[in-house]
């Protein structure tokens, strides 16, 4: 394994003479630096990896999958986009690397950098469950995780599919009391999931156009959804209905007649936001911080760089398993000082 040195840049260790220097800078996402390779970072750095679509690309040059690019709200000039399929590894200066699926959304991806025999290996939003739609996350391993959720995983999660399945449930039984079934839920990616769930239990859906258009994206990606028409396709009729959390009180509801609504969504909402909803399905797309600490273990990584969206508990977690964590609480440099790989020998693994 090659021998990594981590320094605080702000004691004053910078990029050492022996070895390559990998700075790593945390700021509003976390940047490679001086090779100024922007992770997920709003601010643009020139040149941006965007892990998946619920990410808002800054302007710049943009690698991703060609997935992530058609499912982007924000579209990228031809010109500025470098997709990538999963599995094939590219070269950019010294830094190999590689696409692999992420699980969290169809075209989510983990990026694994080496550079002199490191593995670097970032991931933000990450989900190890069988997916329902996405690429199946396969985990690469690394000598070093950097981790930078967009929103904080929940300490503990229920399946998706299970969710998913109590989902249609619900829609059955609120059928039959008298009233249509309304899921409140994000159009891209959990949308897409209770689709192909409700589809399993003949429940024929109807849903707001910016779901429908997203379903049609999938569809370009070889995701086949059964039986999804738009709310106001004729002739009316449905046994459920799925529109985006942020439609409550639009016209659409007049036409649902009597309703019952469930909030579907990736974390526990805060207590008053629930009283709002008959209903709510916590389904998360990516991993809770159990599944996660398990994901970072299955890297086989023994140091882990945490964004500031983690609490201090989770840094425990990982430190209990024998891991180094360096917890970004606010932006700072960590200056990776890589020293020249060492021979093989029988006592390394
Ligand atoms: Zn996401």
């Amino acid at each position: 394994m090659p021998v990594v040195e981590i320094h605080d840049g702000r004691a004053g260790e910078g990029v050492g003479s022996a070895g390559i220097g990998l700075p790593l800078v945390w700021a509003d996402g976390f940047v490679l630096w001086p090779n100024g390779l922007g992770l997920d970072t709003l601010s643009p750095t020139g040149f941006s990896f965007i892990s998946h679509a619920h990410i808002a690309p800054p302007p710049g040059r943009i690698l991703a999958t060609a997935a992530t690019f058609d499912l982007m709200s924000r579209r990228v000039p031809e010109e500025d986009r470098l997709a990538v399929p999963f599995d094939r590894p590219f070269k950019i200066g010294p830094l190999e690397m590689t696409l692999f699926p992420a699980g969290h959304l169809l075209g989510s991806a983990q990026l694994l950098v080496e550079v002199d025999g490191l593995r670097v290996l970032y991931a933000a939003g990450v989900q190890t469950a069988i997916p329902l739609t996405a690429e199946r996350c396969r985990v690469p391993q690394a000598d070093l995780v950097i981790l930078a959720d967009h929103c904080l995983p929940p300490a503990s999660l229920t399946s998706p599919l299970h969710v998913a399945q109590a989902a249609a449930q619900w829609a059955i039984e609120t059928s039959s009391a008298g009233f249509s079934p309304v899921f409140l839920v994000n159009p891209l990616g959990p949308a897409e999931d209770l689709l192909g769930v409700l589809a399993d239990h003949k429940i024929r859906p109807r849903v707001h156009r910016s779901i429908y258009d997203v379903t049609v994206l999938y569809e370009r990606h070889g995701v086949h959804i059964e039986d999804v028409r738009r709310l106001d396709a004729k002739p009316y009729g449905w046994d459920a209905v799925l529109l985006p959390p942020d439609l409550g009180g639009s016209p659409h509801w007049k036409r649902l007649g009597r309703t019952r609504t469930a909030l579907v969504t990736g974390s526990p909402p805060e207590r008053g936001e629930v009283s709002a909803y008959d209903d709510l399905f916590v389904m998360g797309t990516h991993l809770d911080r159990s599944g996660l600490a398990r994901y970072v273990t299955a890297t086989g990584a023994k140091r882990v760089a945490l964004s500031p969206i983690y609490p201090a508990s989770f840094a425990q977690t990982l430190a209990r398993r024998g891991i180094d964590v360096f917890h970004f609480l606010e932006a700072r440099q960590l200056s990776l000082r890589l020293e020249p790989r060492r021979k093989r020998s029988s006592s390394d693994k």
